[in-house]
């Protein structure tokens, strides 16, 4: 008989799960709650429910959880998490230490299927969604990571000071391997549990998703789920994207921007576009402004991050000048648009997307 993995559940559906099972639906939030604030990972610590119930549930369910297979730490504190999946399967993790900030980025599928030529996962294809619990455990994972060796500073302060500082993850962007809106039943479900109150409380406007542009999904994830947004643009016409992103053909830079411009966004609240800069390709001269043309009409709704590409051996694009990359910054801020250069992180170790999972596959 295959057991009921309580961790894929929201606690609405686990309630309903436990009524279906001739119990209250008061047990399946606190079910829920022992998961997710007290991380039991036995049903035999749920103290609080009667024995019988918890032999019913040892018979019929399973608490499962993820394996740390690797962890690489980059000079600059990057941390490389290569996850074991219970089917032999690995995704990547990445945590990013960045003054107070602590920013996991996670993974929704093994491999992708959106097939971004720049892209070392796309390489693997597509292999299977996350379930929800692969998707939310990979943040249990490294908050263990963080309470047994703390960050990068922790450890130059030794363990005095690495008490001293919070052991929770203060940001998340769903960025890693995979479409998070491709795998949209998982994401949302993941996302539910994530934010719950009875459960680990994470606040929406501190949780990124981003996506190559699936804009029907993206609707329906701000409508369920409250948390922000990112769009991967990563060229300044139509002819370029589709040529690195084939996603492009189904949704064009102009649908992705009129999509933006009729969001009904909160104040402060803006929508994140990607722009991963690959030397030659899309930093030409003239490319500033055709940036400008598509987004200053929305200015106002958005900030973009310009990305310099990291590269990997079997790449034909290489990672541009940095000087190229501030021109482009310079000349977009100029025109009122909010640019910001993302620093690559982690290079030392392998840290473009997907290179741990896929080098060891092939081993
Ligand atoms: S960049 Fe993202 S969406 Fe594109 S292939 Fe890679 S993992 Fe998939």
């Amino acid at each position: 008989m295959n057991r009921e993995k309580l961790k894929n559940h929201t606690v609405e559906s686990l309630r309903d799960l436990f009524k279906s099972w001739g119990y209250p639906a008061f047990r399946g939030t606190q079910v829920f709650q022992w998961i997710w604030r007290q991380r039991a990972d036995s049903i035999a610590d749920m103290k609080n429910l009667p024995q019988k119930m918890r032999d019913d549930l040892e018979a019929r369910s399973e608490i499962p959880s993820l394996k740390m297979v690797e962890c690489n730490l980059a000079a600059d504190g990057t941390r490389k998490l290569l996850i074991g999946l219970p089917d032999g399967e690995n995704v990547e993790s990445v945590l990013i230490p960045d003054n107070e900030r602590r920013t996991l980025c996670v993974s929704t599928q093994v491999g992708c299927a959106m097939g971004c030529t720049f892209c070392r996962t796309a390489t693997m294809g597509l292999k299977r969604h996350l379930e929800p619990w692969e998707i939310v455990d990979q943040i249990l994972l490294a908050e263990k990571l963080l309470t047994s060796v703390g960050d990068s500073r922790e450890i130059s302060g030794g363990p005095s000071q690495r008490s001293k500082v919070a052991r929770r993850l203060t940001n998340l962007v769903f960025m890693g391997m995979g479409e998070p809106l491709h795998n949209i039943e998982g994401t949302i479900a993941a996302l539910k549990i994530l934010t719950s109150s009875d459960g680990l409380d994470f606040p929406p406007r501190r949780i990124t998703v981003s996506s190559v542009g699936l804009i029907n999904e993206a609707r329906r994830l701000l409508d369920e789920t409250g948390v922000r947004l990112a769009f991967s643009l990563n060229a300044p016409d139509d002819e370029r994207r589709s040529k690195i992103m084939p996603v492009n053909d189904r949704f064009s830079i102009g649908e992705i921007m009129e999509f933006v411009a009729t969001l009904p966004l909160k104040r402060k609240e803006r929508v994140t576009f990607e722009y991963v800069v690959l030397a030659g390709l899309n930093d030409r001269d003239g490319d500033d402004m055709k940036l400008v043309n598509w987004l200053r009409p929305i200015g106002e709704r958005l900030k973009i991050n310009l990305i310099p590409f990291n590269s990997f051996d079997e790449s034909e694009f290489k990672r541009p000048k940095l000087e190229r990359v501030q021109e482009l910054q310079e000349s977009l801020r100029r025109h009122g648009i909010d640019a910001f250069i993302r620093r690559p992180r982690g290079d030392d170790i392998l840290a473009a997307c997907g290179q741990l999972a896929l080098d060891r596959q092939k081993n």
